[in-house]
């Protein structure tokens, strides 16, 4: 089999860049480890920036999403029990949205499926070669085949354990890394919300989050150790260990329910440079990976892929290289503003230690967000997305 751009992975990235590349006439096939079903069932980000509903209308599947996608101009910050909203829309004139991506993930796999564009599910052994070379090629077993993928560029879009990462010789790249000693762990309930914005909350029991997906389905996090074990968490432990970290207005309005998806996710920063390798590029989680806090890893995802489907579009339409020559240093400068924010974010919200001097920092810094209009406006940009 032959074609122009071989995708790795079939998570946002992948299939947001397939669709873009296919609506500008260039050829690609995506290769994703899992069942369609599998990867429809993960549980993940809710809150996207404007870029990321950008590109999904671009790809021509925003329809959905605009329908039942939630808008947000503002989020609040509960400290020991007050609550304190930053208001993006005042700050910046800018909102996001909340919608699933889960319902992304659908809206981008049904667009697929209606052009028609090749998707190989529960593609195995996928293995990339001659990636400095002028003829890449991916080789993979499916069906109980094995299987040759000819192509002219690779993109690495399978997630921090993809194999596109690790294809490259260790002495190419360069990671940089900040492993928190934290998890959070998530539920998610059809219950309705405790409030129409998100509330993130900081008090001495620990982070949490008062997040959703819809008016009548919830997510709430709360701050974990690494050692926990999920199964250990039985519903009324969790909603136990979550009312105490609310305000008044939000634990009684706390409707608990049966949770319908429980999980762990570790809290790590994490950057690899470059992000091309000869005819290889990386883009998502393949390349970097940010703790949940800033809602950013979605977000990141969506605009490395708006600078690598334009730069391919320039290559095969203009006959330019230079979107593609210039696209690690680009896509990498908006990477690391997004990694300061939702490290600041982490470092500020959770308890990391029992140390009081780094409570009281916490509790200086959060007191001057809340007072100084300078210091929101700065959360606020972040929060909506840093421009291009
Ligand atoms: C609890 C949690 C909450 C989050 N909340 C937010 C949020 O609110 N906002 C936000 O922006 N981000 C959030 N994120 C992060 C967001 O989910 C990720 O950044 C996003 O999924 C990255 O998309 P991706 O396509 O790069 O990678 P992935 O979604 O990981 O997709 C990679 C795909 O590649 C496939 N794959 C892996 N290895 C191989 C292989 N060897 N061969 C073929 N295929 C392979 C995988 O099966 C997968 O389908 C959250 C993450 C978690 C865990």
């Amino acid at each position: 089999m032959r074609t122009q751009v071989a995708i790795i992975g079939a998570g946002p990235a992948g299939l947001l860049l397939g669709q873009l590349l296919h609506k500008h006439g260039i050829d690609n096939v995506i290769l994703e480890r899992q069942t369609g079903e599998y990867v429809l069932s993960r549980i993940r980000a809710g809150v996207i920036e404007k870029v990321c509903i950008d590109l999904i209308d671009e790809a021509g599947v925003g329809a959905r999403m605009h329908q039942d996608g939630l808008i947000h101009d503002g989020v609040q910050i509960c400290v020991d029990g007050v609550r304190h909203r930053i208001s993006f829309k005042d700050l910046t004139g800018k909102s996001v949205m909340v919608y699933g991506q889960t319902e992304i993930t659908k809206d981008l796999m049904d667009g697929r499926a209606a052009i028609g564009a090749p998707t190989v599910y529960a593609a195995y052994d996928v293995a990339l070669h001659n990636i400095f070379g002028e003829t890449p090629h991916v080789t993979y077993r499916a069906d109980g085949k094995n299987h040759e993928l000819q192509c002219d560029f690779i993109a690495g879009c399978d997630g921090f354990h993809g194999i596109s990462r690790k294809s490259v010789p260790p002495n190419a790249i360069t990671a940089h890394e900040r492993v928190y000693p934290l998890g959070w762990l998530g539920v998610l309930s059809d219950t309705p919300p405790v409030s129409e914005e998100l509330i993130y909350v900081h008090h001495p029991l620990g982070f949490a989050l008062c997040s959703m997906r819809s008016p009548t389905r919830s997510r709430y996090y709360i701050q974990c150790s690494l050692a926990e074990d999920v199964e250990a968490w039985p519903d009324e432990r969790f909603w136990e260990e979550l009312k105490p970290r609310l305000d008044d207005e939000a634990r009684e309005r706390l409707v608990t329910g049966p949770s319908i998806e429980k999980s762990i996710a570790p809290l790590r920063s994490f950057v690899a440079e470059p992000m091309r390798f000869g005819r290889l590029f990386l883009a998502g989680d393949a390349a970097h990976i940010v703790p949940p806090t800033g809602a950013k890893g979605l977000n990141l995802a969506a605009s490395d892929v708006r600078y690598l489907s334009h730069a391919f579009i320039e290559h095969y339409k203009e006959k330019s290289n230079a979107g593609l020559d210039r696209y690690s240093e680009r896509a990498l400068a908006r990477v690391w503003k997004a990694e300061r924010f939702s490290w600041w974010m982490t470092m500020l919200l959770h308890k990391i230690s029992d140390n009081t001097f780094e409570q009281k920092m916490q509790l200086a810094e959060l007191d001057y967000l809340f007072r100084s209009k300078a210091a929101s406006t700065a959360f606020a940009e972040n929060y909506v997305g840093l421009p291009y």
